[in-house]
């Protein structure tokens, strides 16, 4: 641990805290991003961000965070590879301590996102890796000509699924209700895609395989019939759960684990504000994630000035 007190420490470098860095640095603050794995967050699993504005063709999300990366790093952030474990306040500083070292902050900023939650069916754990998968943009590849299933009903599902279909030979999308929560430009494109089959009012009732996935056990929610169904990857997009287990017994937290912000986008403990798809939010979007970073920097300044 060094004994330097820094202005602030974004814990997460997404797109919410990489905008926070930005604002803050271009501010002329002494700031610290601390990432324990890859700059980027999720944006780096969207193949192409057809939303984001001012990309009229859509954008790589991988390419979108190293240009925001630059930025931070152009304005004076330092980037720091270290994994948060709690936040302690001593005499109004916050001591962050991570895996590998200790900081001191006078202000935090909590961008750490969501991880996707797990179906949790027999069979699950042992073939992660071997057939199941989070992520389309990094595992499609591995499908090529080969049947697969996704099963969620959200816009990541609807997304993962019509993105597969570049690889994969068929693609089931298996949900549990016969409405798709997703929004409808992507129920229409799904429906449209003669390579997408739909499996609905059905869930995954385990998975079945030796050295890679095989096969798919399905009940059809109705009337509890069971079937089968022959695939090699399952793209599991079921919702995410927030990344607070680091902050949970410092801050108040809602049902999900998420961080309950006021206006200012400040949590319970004054001084620690929440960025992102971790905060209690509505809408969780590159642009709303984007926009919490650009507006987290009144709250901080307003704080730092006290
Ligand atoms: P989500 O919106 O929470 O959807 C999760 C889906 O999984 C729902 O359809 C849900 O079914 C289903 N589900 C949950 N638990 C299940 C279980 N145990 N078994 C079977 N199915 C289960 O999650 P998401 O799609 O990951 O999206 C997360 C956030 O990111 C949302 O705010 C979303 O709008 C945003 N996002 C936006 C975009 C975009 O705008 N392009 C892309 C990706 C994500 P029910 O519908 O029956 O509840």
């Amino acid at each position: 641990m060094t004994n330097k007190t820094h202005d602030i420490a974004v814990i997460g470098a997404g797109p919410a805290g990489l905008t926070a860095a930005i604002y803050a640095a271009r501010g002329k603050y002494d700031i610290l991003i601390i990432e324990k794995a890859v700059v980027g967050g999720t944006a780096l699993m969207i193949d192409n961000l057809e939303n984001y504005p001012g990309f009229p063709e859509g954008t790589k999300g991988y390419e979108l965070a190293m240009k925001m990366e630059a930025q931070a790093k152009k304005f004076g952030a330092a980037f720091i590879s270290d994994d948060a474990q709690n936040i302690k306040k001593e005499n109004g500083i916050f001591k962050i301590t991570c895996s590998s070292s200790s900081y001191l902050v006078r202000t935090v900023v909590i961008a750490t996102g969501s991880k996707p939650v797990k179906l949790g069916v027999p069979g699950e754990e042992k073939l992660i890796g071997k057939g199941i998968s989070w992520c389309a943009t990094c595992d499609g590849a591995f499908f090529r000509n080969q049947p697969i299933a996704v099963v969620g009903g959200g816009n990541s599902a609807l997304h993962e699924a019509i993105y597969l279909t570049r690889f994969a030979s068929e693609v089931f999308v298996i949900h549990r209700r016969n409405e798709f929560r997703a929004s409808p430009y992507l129920q229409d494109r799904l429906k449209t895609n003669p390579k997408i089959h739909l499996v609905l009012g059905s869930v995954v009732e385990k998975v079945i395989g030796e050295q890679k996935l095989e096969k798919i056990v399905i009940k059809k929610v109705a009337d509890g019939s069971i079937s089968e169904l022959n695939v090699s990857g399952l793209f599991e997009a079921v919702g995410n759960t927030p990344n607070t287990g680091f902050c949970k017994d410092v801050l108040k937290l809602d049902e999900k684990g998420c961080i309950i912000t006021d206006d200012s986008l400040e949590s319970s403990e004054p001084g620690i504000f929440a960025v992102g798809d971790v905060r209690t939010t509505k809408l969780r979007q590159v642009a709303t994630a984007v926009g919490d970073g650009a507006y987290v920097a009144a709250g901080l300044e307003k704080y730092l000035s006290k």
